[in-house]
């Protein structure tokens, strides 16, 4: 036996070799692997992937779907090294070819844009997130002045929401008010014109959203010659964290491998946390169902190879709670004398010292930051510690986080570039046209207007004469996104010619513009990090990188720094010391939420999800208060805190409680009162 598959456990290794090499050829029929946290899921699939590889399947025909573009390159590398061991110096030209390695989203972009002709969707799209789409959501409201004549019509962003729910869970208008904003219901009729006009309006100007990479790719391959085509460059499909998807994937990967020959997919019910993105457990419950005769083959697995057994334990205690499971306990022979803290603390600001010291004690005893990674349910609770680690010179890294692709000046450049990627993108035109001086929104459209339906509109635009007192900026204007549209400048280059066009406006338009300059080098560095605009333009969007501590913001590489994550982008992944901030009642279950069964139910998951990120050491952190923001009509307020009540009086045996520090009230409210002062200035100065 291959040395590869000797460290495997039997069940591992059965779903490893399930159906390759058997009598039919390589691809043998549908796999799904089912088992809890930490069970060696994902490294399962690892192997099974290298061991097809070492079985000659060819990496070019390998489809491989996961959740994020660092758990797919994680999976990349991780087939890389058991290749490496059998083929030796071949296995890189092998597994460099897994280039069909990515998220759901990610794939569909480059199919779709590969298809674009054939489905008679323009070459060029250009993709929204979230905030591009509110805006023009927006846009078509004001165009259909249902925000004038009805004060309580849902926001742009509810509109968004309720869009994206019906789109993604297949389900009508209705269903999805009913069960979620039953408030809205007098709105149906509105909300169905609306939803038309987007709709209109997005294929009009040739941009795609989130959704549409999926309902396009659905749409797609329900026709079957196409699903053929596209399905056929594929031999295996292999997916990762299974019980995240929606409907939409679902029927996505059924057209693509129809009998469900060559198909692998994994998860755990009990980390179903997407709900809320119309993510459904029983994708993976039913999925055996969907083939017949015969259903799929399903393997599960026991063993916890992550967590010592009393962070086992204290997470089996949580998730045993649960209404509704599938996937069985586990066991671990990691054995262990310390359970799991549970730390008391008064408030945030005690919170973040307290984590500051743990960490760099973890450090003194050998654990370094990156084995370590703090935790929390939404991206805005980190913000006292991120302020008590820069000014402690801890560097760390924050998934997902790099705010400065929020601001205005890096949305102006990244607007000029998807302007002359799609120059229909009406977002896009309408940011950068009032950028020049003397053009306003009413001049702005005009010229959209104009350019709209031309079959050039980059010519069209050339040809219009230039606005008044717009002086010499038009003709600049114009050049430039000839060049730019030509591509001139090459990639990156162009990102070059585009900031320095940019530069004189942001001048003129900001008082800080020399960090803010600061910031677009900063960009035009991490465009280098890809192949082209468009590559640069979709990933930017759909998978934000991460923020670093460090002002240059350049990936730290070899450097050690501490890992900052909410929940959810923590999927999959482990540390061996992790910390999660906040547990209590109000942050997690989120007091967000309607507070309906199924949603305490997926932040109980939640928790489980957190807790069983943790190799040796598990600390939960129950300050009794903390600041929310923004969530009623005062703004930020003090809110008295609970344990969560996902840890109920009968789990503590299961932990080691205690309260930290030991000090006076009065000088821990001195202390706060200092750090609350401090927040605003600093995170300004950490992002600008
Ligand atoms: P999650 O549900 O959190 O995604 P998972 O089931 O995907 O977890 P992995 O991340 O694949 O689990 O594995 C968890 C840990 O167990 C990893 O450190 C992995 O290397 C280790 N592991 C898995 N299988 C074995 C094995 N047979 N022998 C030793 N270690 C293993
Ligand atoms: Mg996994």
């Amino acid at each position: 036996m291959a040395a590869y598959l000797e460290k495997l456990n039997d069940r591992q290794r059965e779903a490893v070799v399930h159906g390759i090499g058997n009598a039919d050829g390589a691809v043998g029929g549908p796999l799904l692997i089912i088992a809890g946290a930490g069970s060696g899921k994902t490294n399962t699939l690892a192997h099974r992937v290298a061991h097809l590889i070492v079985n000659d399947a060819d990496p070019r025909r390998i489809l491989l779907m996961t959740f994020s573009r660092r758990a797919a390159s994680e999976m990349a590398r991780r087939v890389e090294r058991i290749c490496r061991q059998v083929l030796g110096d071949n296995a890189g030209v092998m597994t460099d070819a897994l280039a069909w390695a990515g998220t759901f989203h990610g794939i569909g972009a480059r199919l779709l844009r590969m298809y674009a002709e054939q489905i008679g969707l323009n070459v060029d799209f250009t993709i929204h997130d979230r905030e591009d789409s509110a805006d023009l959501m927006n846009l078509v409201r004001h165009e259909l002045g249902f925000s004038k004549t009805e004060s309580r019509f849902p926001t742009k962003g509810t509109c968004l929401a309720i869009y994206s729910r019906v789109v993604n869970a297949e389900t009508s208008i209705k269903e999805v008010l009913k069960s979620a904003y039953p408030w809205a219901l007098n709105w149906e009729e509105q909300l169905k014109q609306l939803f038309a006009g987007y709709v209109d309006a997005k294929q009009a100007q040739n941009v795609l959203d989130y959704d549409d990479l999926l309902l396009y790719w659905a749409q797609m391959v329900s026709d079957a010659e196409l699903a053929d085509d596209v399905g056929g460059r594929f031999d295996h499909v292999l997916v990762d964290e299974y019980q995240d998807t929606n409907r939409l994937q679902a029927s996505i990967l059924m057209a693509l491998k129809p009998g469900g020959r060559g198909l692998t997919v994994v998860g755990d019910d009990a980390q179903s946390i997407y709900s809320f993105r119309a993510a459904t457990v029983r994708n993976i419950l039913d999925f055996p169902k969907e083939f017949s005769p015969k259903p799929a083959d399903v393997i599960t697995l026991d063993r916890n190879y992550r967590s010592t057994q009393p962070i086992l334990a204290a997470a089996n205690g949580v998730i045993d709670l649960a209404r509704e499971r599938f996937t069985k306990n586990l066991w671990t022979d990691r054995q262990s004398e310390q359970r799991p803290w549970l730390v008391t603390v008064r408030d945030e600001a005690d919170q973040a010292n307290y984590i500051v010291e743990q960490v760099l004690a973890n450090r003194e005893v050998g654990i370094a930051l990156k084995q370590q990674a703090v935790l929390f349910r939404t991206s805005s609770h980190s913000g006292a510690l991120e302020v008590e680690l820069t000014r402690r010179n801890i560097p760390f890294v924050k998934f997902g986080g790099l705010k400065f692709l929020d601001s205005a000046h890096v949305k102006d450049l990244l607007a000029t570039l998807r302007f002359a990627q799609n120059p229909r993108d009406r977002v896009a035109g309408f940011r950068l046209l009032q950028m020049l001086p003397g053009i306003g929104p009413q001049r702005a459209a005009k010229i959209l207007d104009a350019i709209a339906t031309d079959p050039e509109p980059l010519h069209a635009l050339a040809e219009i004469p230039p606005p008044p007192k717009t002086g010499d900026d038009w003709p600049a204007f114009v050049r430039l996104l000839s060049s730019l549209r030509k591509a001139e400048g090459g990639w990156p280059g162009e990102m070059e010619l585009a900031r320095l066009w940019y530069e004189p406006h942001l001048d003129r338009i900001h008082e800080d513009a020399e960090t803010r300059k600061a910031d677009l080098l900063q960009l035009e560095q991490i465009a280098g990090g890809y192949p082209s605009r468009e590559r640069f333009l979709t990933e930017l969007t759909l998978d934000p990188p991460d923020a670093t501590s460090d002002q240059a913001g350049v990936p730290l590489l070899d450097e050690d720094y501490l890992i900052l994550s909410t929940i959810h982008s923590a999927k999959g992944q482990e540390w061996r010391s992790v910390f999660m901030l906040n547990v209590v009642d109000g942050c997690i279950p989120s007091d967000l939420g309607a507070g309906t069964t199924a949603e305490l139910e997926e932040e109980r998951r939640l928790l489980y999800v957190g807790m069983t990120r943790a190799r040796d050491s598990l600390t939960l952190i129950t300050p009794q208060r903390f600041f929310t923001h923004g969530q009623n009509a005062q703004g930020d307020r003090h809110v008295y805190a609970a344990r969560t009540r996902f840890i109920p009086a009968m789990l503590l045996q299961f932990f080691e409680t205690t309260s930290w520090p030991k000090v006076s009230a009065a000088a821990s409210e001195r202390r706060a009162q200092q750090i609350r002062i401090d927040v605003g200035a600093r995170m300004r100065g950490m992002w600008r």
